[in-house]
């Protein structure tokens, strides 16, 4: 059976405690190997080692940095459809979807070397003469990521490619049911060359490992995406703690559709938002919002569609909705089911789970429900999907902006005013326009307002802000005391 180790200051090795949890293969319940269960002594060997490495790293010149993960972007290209194959097997994703999530992380490798010759500070006039004034960025220090295991590879390279190439030190944390897609990136760092102690894994659960990281006074930056319950902990403890946090967290997104929008186009947005992913993504499209005059047309695609999708294995190129991830998973999405149809929702098609030995949702389409149900408010993580019907683009923007969170939303629509209006007035990290809530491109920030996030973004320029702080640097070559704000006044 596959053993997946921890990686400590270069060293693939057995957790302290001797333990193993099971990881299973979500689309036939078998089970894949068994991932480490560590305690607090495995993670304080890991900041040990990150403490002594990103001493020396540091002082690496970042576009030497740089070239490291040059390297990592072309591993990744090299390995991009065995690392696709090994995430479909652990967590479901179709395998396009797979090909997808692997092909981001290149992108973020490639980006992240780029930013080894950027990491652009200010230069300014001083207020005296013979003075000069700058800013740059500097290293946290060590970075404790914590990531989910809906995107595996992705989001792990959103968090450590920036935290590398600004100079720090890495102890990566990887969801207890991802460790196989962790272990193929952490490997592709160790093939890349990177000095030894600079990458570090360690697998165990957010209580025991994720908790430690967050305590740990070695550790004085926790980037965490997960769930809100979760993000909340880690905020209020890490607060205490005065250290720097980035949290992205869920999403109740909506895309609207207007009564001139382009209804195939929407529906193939809506299938993709809502299903791909089986729904668990934090992007996925949990609520259409449609103007009532096209409601009616609308569902009817939507029904055909949606009967159409193929449900199986992920590995099966035909197949169109994997499953989800466990079976917690699947009680929790038939309880909201549940509900929702106790709150006076219209089941249109799906909600049961599927019989066989995976786990699988049926794709679930509610409609008449009003903008305050359970179900058209809180996040389900499942291919469940609200259709809300509305009389105007103000009413539809009001309805978008009412949840708790404010990740992703989408609108479509040929008016192009009203296009501009949506654009500024939906308060989202993310707006599409004419596509559905899914589709980042790691060049432009991600991220949440409201509950989403507390207001750092992943990927893009944005995320150096996370892993870096700014030093301004005076530099006073007049020969004499110089008083700012006093001398020269
Ligand atoms: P989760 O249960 O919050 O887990 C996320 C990570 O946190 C895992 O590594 C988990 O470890 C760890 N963890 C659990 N309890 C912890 C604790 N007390 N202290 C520190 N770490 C702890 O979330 P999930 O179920 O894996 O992922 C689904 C959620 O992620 C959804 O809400 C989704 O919207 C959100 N998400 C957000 C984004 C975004 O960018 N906004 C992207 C993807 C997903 P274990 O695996 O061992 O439990
Ligand atoms: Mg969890």
């Amino acid at each position: 059976m596959e053993k997946y180790l921890n990686y400590i200051d270069g060293e693939w090795c057995e957790p302290s405690t001797g333990k193993f949890a099971p990881v299973v293969n979500p689309a036939n319940g078998k089970t894949l190997g068994e991932v480490a269960q560590s305690a607090e002594p495995d993670l304080d060997r890991a900041v040990q080692a990150a403490k002594s490495a990103q001493s020396v790293w540091r002082l690496v010149p970042a576009p030497e940095r740089a070239n490291y993960l040059y390297k990592v972007g072309e591993l990744l290209k090299q390995r991009k459809e065995q690392i696709a194959r090994t995430l479909t097997s652990e967590m479901g994703k179709v395998i396009d979807e797979a090909r997808g999530e692997v092909q981001e992380a290149i992108d973020m490798a490639f980006y992240m070397a780029g930013e080894g010759r950027r990491q652009f500070g200010d230069t300014v006039p001083s207020e005296l003469q013979n003075k000069f004034a700058m800013s740059i960025r500097v290293p946290v220090g060590i970075a404790g990521l914590i990531t989910p295991w809906n995107f595996p590879i992705a989001i792990a390279s959103w968090k450590s490619l920036p935290a590398l190439v600004t100079g720090n030190a890495v102890i990566w944390k990887p969801a207890t049911e991802t460790p196989a897609t962790a272990c193929a990136f952490v490997k592709i760092y160790e093939e890349a060359g990177l000095p030894k102690g600079l990458v570090n894994l360690v697998h165990g659960s957010g209580s025991v490992i994720g908790e430690a990281m967050v305590e740990h006074p070695g550790i004085g930056l926790i980037s965490f995406t997960g769930s809100n319950e979760v993000g909340r902990k880690i905020n209020e403890r890490a607060g205490g703690l005065l250290k720097r946090t980035s949290l992205e967290m869920g999403g109740k997104n909506a895309v609207i559709v207007m009564d001139d929008a382009d209804l195939d186009l929407a529906v193939d947005g809506i299938l993709w938002g809502a299903f791909g992913t089986s729904g668990q993504r934090c992007t996925a499209t949990s609520r259409v919002i449609v103007h009532k005059k096209i409601k009616d047309a609308l569902e009817e695609k939507l029904i055909r569609r949606t009967a159409e999708l193929k449900i199986g294995d992920g590995l099966d190129e035909t197949v169109a909705v994997g499953p989800v991830i466990n079976t917690e998973a699947l009680n929790r999405i038939h309880q909201y089911v549940e509900t929702g149809k106790k709150e006076g929702a219209r089941l249109l098609t799906g909600g049961r789970i599927l019989p066989g030995k995976g786990y699988y949702y049926a794709p679930t389409v509610f409609t008449d429900v009003s903008p305050e149900m359970v179900i058209a408010q809180e996040e389900i993580f499942g291919p469940v999907v609200s259709i809300i019907p509305v009389a105007s683009l103000e009413e539809a923007i009001v309805v978008n902006n009412s949840v708790t969170f404010g990740l992703s939303s989408g609108i479509f629509t040929k008016d192009v005013n009203k296009a501009f209006q949506a654009m500024r007035d939906l308060d989202t990290g993310i707006v599409y326009i004419n596509a559905g809530t899914t589709g980042a491109e790691i060049h432009l920030p991600f991220g949440g307002t409201k509950g989403t996030g507390n207001g750092h973004r992943d990927s893009g320029p944005a995320a150096l802000d996370v892993y870096t702080e700014w030093k301004a640097v005076y530099v006073d070559f007049s020969g004499k005391l110089q008083r700012a704000q006093i001398d020269n006044n």
